[in-house]
């Protein structure tokens, strides 16, 4: 009797089949959601079989996104999400996280990472009041370029994935490994390539490309934006106009900015303007972005005054 109620039965035998099933279920089974295209190169070089939505592409700006029903049905059905964080994403994430009604999208689940927690944050501040404009409080939040800090979110998507989908561990293990190993040989030819950008000064628009700049020690030296966050102004423009001409190389912008206040400056100033990608599109990968990002400042700030010099 004792011994016919522990055998499972033909049914129980299907369950267990059943979950036996769900638990070594492929990744293609995963439904991920991210805030920015980046977390989806990303995640796709550890899981590419996972269905992974992102909630902005290349041509948006991601501090500024519409919470629409249709990216809270995403967030709803996700097992597990990836944003920036660090506050780039509070005016829109919070609303998602709540409408979803999805434990694992919450800030506490180990299925919702915010990258900045794994990053060496720049410019955090201790006091912050609306005087300063949209400032990050938390610290620079564009940390797609922050070259260093990627292996270590390599290990962070890995082990969420691992943790998430069991079955398929060792899987997402040898895609870590993979993924760090290529990235470290990028990051040897990056090094060598960038050399003549060093010490190169640029007014920017925004804080975008803040820790590229301070990996390829690169100065920002100001802003076209009068305060963080804030669109160009007329005579915040025509200020920059008395800047030196000596003290910085070019205007920098980003893809999905506005290029008037960058041209305006540079029919006023004669500096060249370089627009940079913010992130990446279609199915690039992440060294893909920092690529054309390099190609970007040395054809400008190496090739053409090279040239430039070779013709005066
Ligand atoms: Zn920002």
């Amino acid at each position: 009797m004792l011994s016919n109620i522990l055998r499972p039965s033909k049914g129980l035998k299907a369950v267990l089949a059943a979950s036996a099933a769900i638990f070594c279920t492929p990744a293609a089974a995963l439904n991920i959601f991210v805030c920015q295209p980046e977390w989806q190169a990303l995640i796709s070089a550890h899981a590419p079989d996972a269905n992974i939505f992102s909630a902005t592409t290349a041509r948006q700006d991601p501090h500024y996104v519409q919470a629409r029903p249709s990216l809270i049905a995403k967030m709803r059905q996700a097992d597990l999400a990836m944003c920036s964080g660090a506050e780039l994403e509070i005016g829109w994430l919070p609303m998602l996280q709540s409408r979803s009604g999805n434990l694992s999208v919450q800030n506490d689940a180990e299925t919702m990472i915010f990258a900045s927690d794994h990053v060496a944050m720049l410019d955090t501040h201790q006091h912050v009041d609306r005087s300063m404009g949209d400032i990050h409080a938390h610290g620079n939040p564009h940390v797609q370029f922050a070259i260093n800090d990627i292996p270590e979110l390599s290990k962070v998507v890995t082990q969420r994935l691992q943790a998430l989908d069991p079955g398929n561990a060792h899987q997402y293990q040898a895609r870590g490994i993979r993924f760090r190993a290529n990235w470290r040989q990028h990051v040897n030819e990056w090094r060598e390539l960038s050399k003549p950008l060093k010490g190169k000064k640029v007014v920017g628009q925004h804080a975008t490309y803040r820790y590229l700049f301070k990996w390829l020690d690169i100065e920002q030296v100001a802003d076209l934006e009068p305060k963080p966050g804030l669109s160009p102004t007329t005579a915040h423009l025509q200020s920059l106009t008395r800047l030196d001409k000596a003290s910085y190389d070019a205007i920098v912008f980003s893809s999905h900015q506005d290029h008037q206040p960058a041209e305006w400056l540079h029919r006023q100033t004669g500096k060249p303007v370089i627009k940079l990608p913010l992130t990446v599109s279609g199915n690039e990968q992440l060294t893909d972005l920092v690529d054309q990002t390099l190609a970007g400042l040395l054809e400008v700030l190496v090739v053409n005054s090279d040239q430039k010099s070779i013709e005066q």
